[in-house]
C-alpha cells in the first residue's frame, strides 16, 4: 500500500511489460478485414501516457452501408437465423471458449485502451464476457411463444422472431463486456448486426469479431464499424435498413439516436444512460461495510461507471464515524499505473474525460464542498486524478447533480427515512441505488420506494448474467443482462385461425 502515486518517480507507463501485438486494426465487414472506403485512420491512446497505440480504420456512413448490406443479406438469406437455436448455442459456446482461451492477452489489451487495472480486467471485463456468452447459449434452444385461447371462436399462438439488423452502440467504460451484453443476446435470437465500439477503446471489439468467425459465426452476421459517433454512430443510428437499435453511452447522445430512430424508420431503440445514483446508509449500518460498498461505488473503474453510487447519503449519528474510517481507508488506495498489481485506480480513458471530471471537481471548491481527500490530477503524464471526497455537499450543488463519471465521491447528511427517499429519488436519473443498513423494514421500505433500475442491500455492483441492469428516467429504458435482454432483439407475432365445430366453445 502507502500513498504511492502514478508517475510521481516521473514514468507514468512506468512497469515493463510485453505488449500484444496489435493484430486486428481494420473494419470487420462480411467476415473480412477491410480498409474503410475513405480510407481514413484514428488513432487510439494509451491513457497512461497519452501515446498512440495504433491506427484504427475510420468507418464512416458508406462502411456502415457497407455493413448494414452484408447484416442485410446474412438476415434475409443466411443460415444464422433459421438454424437450430441448439446450433447457434453451440457455436456460442465455442465463442465463449476462444475468448477465454485468449484471456490473457484479451486483458492486456483492455487494460491498455482503457486504463483498467490488468487483475480486474481479468476476472470482472474479460470473465464477464465468456460468462455472457455462454448465459446466452443457453437461452438460444428456449425462445418459445406462447398458445391464446382466445375468448371468440378463434385460436392463436404467438412466434417470437428475431427483430432483424441490430445497431450495437457501445461506450468505453467497459467495452469488452457493453460488446457481449448486446451482441451475445442479439447471436442467441438469430439477429444479425452491425457493431460500432467507442473510438476511445476500438481494440477488442475487433479481436471478438475475428473469434466471432473463428467460432464458425457466418459472415455477415456480426459487423464491427470502429468509428466516431456523430459520422459512423449517427449512420446506424438513421439507417432504414436497421431494424432495431441498443445503445450505452451519454444521455445527450440517447435522445439523438431516439431522434434519429424518428427522422428514420422508427426502429425501437434502448438506452442505457447516465445515472447519479444513491447510496444511502443509515445510523445501524456496519461502518466498515459502508466504507468499503461506498470506496468500490464510487472509485472502481476510476468512477468511469454508469452505475457509480456518486451520491452518498448518511444519516447524521453515523456521519463522524464513517467521514474518519473513509480517510483513514483512502490512505492505502494506489493510483498508478495500471499494469502495476498493487495499483487499485488507473488512469481516466483519454484527455477530454481527465479534462471534464477536473473541471467537476473546480466546481466543487468553488461552490463550497468540502474536499476530505484528493482533489487534484497527479502523476507528470497521462490522465491520473486523485479519488476525491466532497464532504458539506449541499443537494443543489452542481457535483450533486451533475454525472461526474470520474473518481469523485459527495457525501451528504440525512436524518429520517422519508427526508432520504425524497433525496434520493430528486434526480432526473433512475438508474441504480443501494442501501445499507440492518433493519429488513428499512431495507424493505427502501427497495419498494426508490425509482431505479436496481438496489443492491448491503452490497453494490452485484451483477451476473441473469440479473437485469438499466433504467429509468432520464437513465433509458430497455435491459441489459438477464432474459429481458434476449425479449428486445425478438419480435412477437400473433398468429390466429378460426376454429370449427369445437366441443368448448
Ligand atoms: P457518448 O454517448 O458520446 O458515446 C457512447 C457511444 O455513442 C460511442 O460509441 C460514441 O461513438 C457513440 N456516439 C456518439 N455520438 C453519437 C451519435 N450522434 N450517434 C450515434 N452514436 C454516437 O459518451 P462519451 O462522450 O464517450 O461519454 C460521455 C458521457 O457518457 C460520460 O461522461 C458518461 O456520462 C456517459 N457514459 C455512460 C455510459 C454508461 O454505461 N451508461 C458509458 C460511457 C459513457
Amino acid at each position: 500500500g502507502g500513498k504511492e502515486r502514478a508517475g510521481e518517480n516521473g514514468n507514468g507507463g512506468g512497469v515493463s511489460l510485453e505488449l500484444p501485438e496489435i493484430r486486428y486494426t481494420k473494419l470487420f465487414i462480411n467476415g473480412a478485414f477491410v480498409d474503410a472506403v475513405s480510407g481514413k485512420t484514428f488513432e487510439t491512446r494509451d491513457p497512461r501516457t497519452g501515446d498512440v497505440i495504433a491506427s484504427i480504420a475510420e468507418g464512416d456512413r458508406e462502411d456502415v452501408d457497407l455493413a448494414v448490406k452484408a447484416a442485410r443479406e446474412a438476415f434475409d438469406h443466411g443460415k444464422w437465423p433459421r438454424m437450430p437455436g441448439s446450433e447457434r448455442g453451440r457455436i456460442m459456446m465455442k465463442y465463449a471458449d476462444l475468448v477465454e482461451q485468449h484471456a490473457e492477452e484479451l486483458t492486456l489489451l483492455e487494460s491498455l485502451d482503457a486504463g483498467k487495472p490488468r487483475t480486474v480486467t481479468r476476472v470482472v471485463d474479460i470473465g464477464t464476457s465468456a460468462t455472457s456468452l455462454r448465459y446466452f447459449a443457453g437461452a438460444a434452444d428456449k425462445i418459445h411463444g406462447e398458445t391464446l385461447k382466445m375468448s371468440t371462436q378463434f385460436q392463436g399462438h404467438t412466434l417470437r422472431e428475431p427483430m432483424g439488423v441490430a445497431g450495437l452502440i457501445i461506450p468505453w467504460n467497459f467495452p469488452a463486456i457493453m460488446f457481449f451484453c448486446k451482441v451475445a443476446p442479439a447471436l442467441a435470437a438469430g439477429c444479425t448486426m452491425v457493431v460500432k465500439p467507442a473510438e476511445q477503446t476500438p481494440l477488442s471489439a475487433l479481436y471478438f469479431a475475428h473469434f466471432a468467425k473463428q467460432a464458425g459465426v457466418p459472415d455477415g452476421v456480426i459487423n464491427v464499424i470502429t468509428g466516431f459517433g456523430p459520422t459512423a454512430g449517427a449512420a446506424i443510428a438513421s439507417h432504414m435498413d436497421v431494424d432495431m437499435v441498443s445503445f450505452t453511452g451519454s444521455t445527450a447522445v440517447g435522445r439523438l439516436i431516439m431522434e434519429a430512430s424518428a427522422r428514420s424508420n422508427l426502429k425501437p431503440v434502448s438506452l442505457e444512460l447516465g445515472g447519479k445514483s444513491p447510496l444511502i446508509i443509515f445510523e445501524d449500518a456496519d461502518v466498515d461495510l459502508a466504507v468499503d460498498l461506498s470506496i468500490s461505488a464510487n472509485f472502481f473503474n476510476k468512477g468511469e461507471a454508469c452505475l457509480a453510487a456518486s451520491r452518498v447519503y448518511l444519516q447524521e449519528g453515523i456521519y463522524d464515524r464513517f467521514v474518519k474510517k473513509l480517510a483513514d481507508r483512502m490512505e492505502s488506495w494506489v493510483v498508478g499505473d495500471p499494469f502495476d498489481p498493487r495499483v487499485n485506480q488507473g488512469p481516466q480513458v483519454n484527455k477530454e474525460q481527465y479534462e471534464k471530471v477536473l473541471s467537476y471537481i473546480d466546481h466543487g471548491k468553488r461552490e463550497g464542498a468540502n474536499v476530505l481527500t484528493g482533489g487534484k490530477p497527479c502523476g507528470q503524464r497521462g490522465y491520473y486524478i486523485e479519488p476525491t471526497v466532497f464532504t458539506e455537499v449541499k443537494d443543489d450543488m452542481i457535483i450533486a447533480k451533475e454525472e461526474i463519471f470520474g473518481p469523485v465521491m459527495c457525501l451528504m447528511k440525512f436524518r429520517t427515512v422519508e427526508e432520504v427517499i425524497a433525496k434520493a429519488n430528486d434526480t432526473r436519473y433512475g438508474l441504480a441505488a443501494g442501501v445499507v443498513t440492518k433493519d429488513i423494514d428499512v431495507a424493505n421500505r427502501m427497495t419498494r420506494s426508490i425509482r431505479a433500475g436496481v438496489v443492491w442491500v448491503n452490497c453494490y455492483f452485484a451483477m451476473d448474467a441473469d440479473c437485469p441492469f438499466g433504467g429509468r428516467k432520464m437513465s433509458g429504458f430497455g435491459k441489459d443482462a438477464s432474459m429481458h435482454a434476449l425479449d428486445k432483439f425478438l419480435a412477437v407475432k400473433a398468429v390466429v385461425t378460426p376454429v370449427y365445430d369445437s366441443p368448448w366453445l
